[in-house]
């Protein structure tokens, strides 16, 4: 989205104006959203807890949006547990399922997670509790087989996410699903990238828990939900009230849950069309780039990924300041994970992938939206090829 007017490469900016290519790391919040949002901000106070009217009518507001966020899932409204964050659903299972009485357990990751699985994990880890981490092939793949041998009779839980949040890259969740069936353990989905970009059907594939959250599908940010299969398998992170039926104590935050709600309904309704609008923006950018910038390749480019997502790799260039630069032209896009931005560590996905610190380093993600216009795509592709071209000839020794 262009945010005021569009100022051209040879024209003085009067005020800075972004092109927001970002979209993994969080999304603007919709306008229909917003309005779902406001009344309750405005004029209802009730605690769905409470017996009165007010409570009753924030209570069904609730539950309409519960039943949105499990339809978008494929889930069932009762399996749908309100959290403060996707992060918060994550750490509630982890914790969960590597209790320190069973210190002898294992859980299984895979290396190119959110921080949310990594640190979780590496929590349990300290814990005593046996941490394995599988990875992926240069093109960021999951190998089943080795996902299949990590798994002992001691692994109590399976964590992998949907889509990859860095790479876009989309992980076999069927076949996955069916293997821990088999195995009989339980597996954790990480699908914040995925929901609203690709149907998910919890149900249909034998999912025991999956984590979303509103913010990256146009709803509010601070807000999200554990969808789970049988609620009485998680033990509570949060003790406290009777909330979300025992299992998340505190006082819903309602006007979130509502536009989670409500940004969960268009997102399904909308998905077709968001991707027909998008997709195209996503492969211009990696077209024109690849064939205007040499030394230039797509971390991923192999594997199934989700519409929106290009990670590209600059031979030579620091990806910090290819993004500080861009930021300067007004096109904001990151070098990886939003958790990551304040760390100088490179992309611990690409570094997966290629084994690579240097190409780690020289990694930027690109996340378009159907929000985006063409206008805003062409001119970052003209800033992305110019300033690609002025790191390296700043780079050649005089
Ligand atoms: N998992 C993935 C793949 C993400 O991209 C993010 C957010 O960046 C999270 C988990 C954490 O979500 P939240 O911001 O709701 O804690």
């Amino acid at each position: 989205m262009i945010y005021d007017t569009y100022i051209g490469f040879e024209m003085t900016p009067i005020r800075m104006h972004r092109i927001n290519l970002d979209h993994n790391a969080t999304t603007p919040l919709l306008p229909a959203v917003l309005d779902k949002m406001l009344p309750v901000l405005r004029e209802n106070s009730g605690n769905p807890s409470s017996a009165h009217s007010l409570g009753v009518d924030a209570r069904a507001a609730v539950e309409t949006a519960r039943t949105q966020v499990a339809t978008l899932v494929g889930a069932e409204p009762a399996s749908v547990l309100f959290t403060s964050s996707a992060t918060e659903a994550i750490n509630t299972v982890i914790a969960s399922c590597t209790q320190a009485s069973s210190i002898t357990g294992r859980i299984v990751v895979t290396g190119v997670e959110h921080a949310s699985v990594l640190q979780s994990a590496a929590a349990a880890k300290s814990r005593g509790y046996e941490t394995l981490c599988v990875g992926v092939d240069r093109a960021g793949r999951l190998n089943l087989e080795s996902l299949e041998q990590a798994i002992s009779p001691a692994t109590t839980l399976v964590c992998v996410m949907w889509a990859n949040n860095e790479s876009g890259v989309v992980f076999p969740i069927s076949e996955i699903a069916a293997l821990c069936a088999t195995r009989g353990v339980p597996l954790l989905v990480d699908a914040v990238q995925a929901a609203g970009k690709l149907p998910i059907t919890m149900a249909d594939l034998g999912i025991d828990f999956l984590a979303i959250n509103a913010h990256k599908i146009y709803g509010p940010k601070g807000i999200g939900a554990l969808v789970v299969a049988n609620p009485l398998s998680v033990r509570p992170l949060l003790f406290g009230g009777h909330q979300e039926g025992g299992r998340r104590a505190g006082t819903e935050n309602v006007p979130g849950i509502i536009g989670f709600g409500e940004a969960a309904r268009l997102a399904r309704q909308d998905l077709q069309r968001r991707t027909q609008l998008a997709t195209p923006l996503r492969d211009q950018i990696e077209s024109e780039i690849l064939r205007r910038v040499p030394f230039a390749s797509v971390n991923g480019a192999d594997a199934p990924r989700i519409y929106n997502t290009s990670n590209i790799g600059f031979d030579g260039i620091d990806a910090d300041t290819l993004v500080a630069e861009l930021d300067s032209l007004g096109v904001c896009v990151s070098t990886g994970s939003a958790c990551h931005s304040d760390s100088i560590s490179p992309s611990h996905v690409v570094m997966a992938m290629t084994g690579s610190y240097e190409k780690a380093s020289e990694a930027v993600r690109f996340s378009v939206s159907h929000l985006n216009t063409k206008h805003e795509i062409d001119h970052a592709i003209e800033a992305v090829v110019r300033t690609v071209e002025m790191l390296r000839a700043k780079a050649i020794p005089a």
